[in-house]
């Protein structure tokens, strides 16, 4: 499989930037991750690392995908996210939702086992509380249009939307803004709550494998009029970034509602009654410098009215 080093990493998603792998039109690629603080050896007694100038939350890549032109729509297949052995949580003084709780930087490493009772990997948060892995992206996005996009920012180009839906088995929908679309993935979290509320995962490094393919305009018409668009197994969702979590909830409803109407042929006033019966707003997070909210719908009901994704 062809695999992007964890040398290739930027803190910015911009047009422009040289290709670190180029790859075809349907093929698996392995992205290799460091973790949001440029593995900077954080530790209990050395909440700060060791080496300074690193990278904020890298991602590496980019990745050329050949035959990708603006206007076309990339298909993120994830097939499979591998951890490193530990992961990390710090504290802010300045930033999340308890940084007034805090006067200086904290952290805490976590190394993560076999349950033997469950087979499934986890970590002791403490010695009463297990809690399994559930890896998750923080980070993958394509190139923007215009000026780069730093990777602490979510976006329509995707970015930082620490969306815990972005698993193993889930397939994200991108923009291609420019040719080669420019896929970055990074900021792996061994787990989240939604909301991020602290400012961080459980921050590590890893691989992702993923699988990408070009979507053009014939083969999926109107469906994607709003990126990003995420399906899990059970559900598809909108992802909608703003300053505030109010823009972002009624931009994530407002697109999967027209994502709704149009796929499945109904009127404004059927779609907009199922979205209120059937569809959820979740925040993603509220610590990133624009906010995240997801706007979801059962697989199920599209399914009904015949729509099928690509
Ligand atoms: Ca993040
Ligand atoms: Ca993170």
């Amino acid at each position: 499989m062809l695999r992007i080093s964890r040398d290739c990493v930027t803190d910015c998603l911009q047009a422009g930037q040289a290709p670190a792998k180029y790859c075809r039109d349907g093929e698996a690629v392995a992205f290799e991750t460091r973790d949001c603080y440029d593995d900077n050896d954080i530790t209990e007694d050395n909440p700060y690392g060791n080496h300074k100038g690193g990278l904020e939350n890298p991602a590496t890549g980019p990745l050329y995908v050949m035959g990708a032109e603006p206007g076309d729509v990339l298909k993120v297949e994830i097939m499979e996210i591998r951890l490193r052995e530990y992961g990390i949580m710090r504290t802010s003084a300045t930033a999340g939702a308890f940084h007034h709780l805090y006067e200086d930087k904290s952290a805490r490493r976590f190394t993560f086992q076999k349950n033997e009772e469950t087979g499934r990997e986890g970590f002791w948060f403490d010695d009463k509380l297990w809690l399994d892995c559930d890896a998750m992206i923080g980070v993958i996005g394509t190139a923007p249009a215009g000026e780069g996009v730093l990777t602490i920012t979510p976006g329509s180009h995707g970015g930082n939307m620490d969306c815990a839906r972005i698993t193993a088995g889930s397939t994200l929908y991108l923009p291609v803004n420019v040719p080669g679309a420019l896929l970055s993935i990074g900021d792996l979290h061994a787990r989240m709550g939604d909301g991020e509320m602290l400012i961080c995962g459980l921050e590590t490094a890893g691989t992702v494998m993923v699988r990408v393919s070009v979507l053009h305009g014939e083969s999926y018409g109107k469906l994607f009029q709003a990126l990003p668009l995420l399906r899990t197994e059970t559900e598809v969702m909108t992802i909608q970034s703003a300053p505030s979590l109010e823009e972002a909830s009624l931009l994530a409803a407002r697109t999967m509602e027209r994502f709704l109407a149009s796929s499945a042929g109904l009127d404004d006033v059927k779609a907009g009654m199922a979205m209120s019966l059937l569809g959820n707003l979740v925040i993603c997070q509220i610590v990133n410098p624009l906010l995240t909210v997801r706007c979801t719908l059962p697989l199920k009901a599209l399914e009904i009215y015949g729509v099928r994704m690509p």
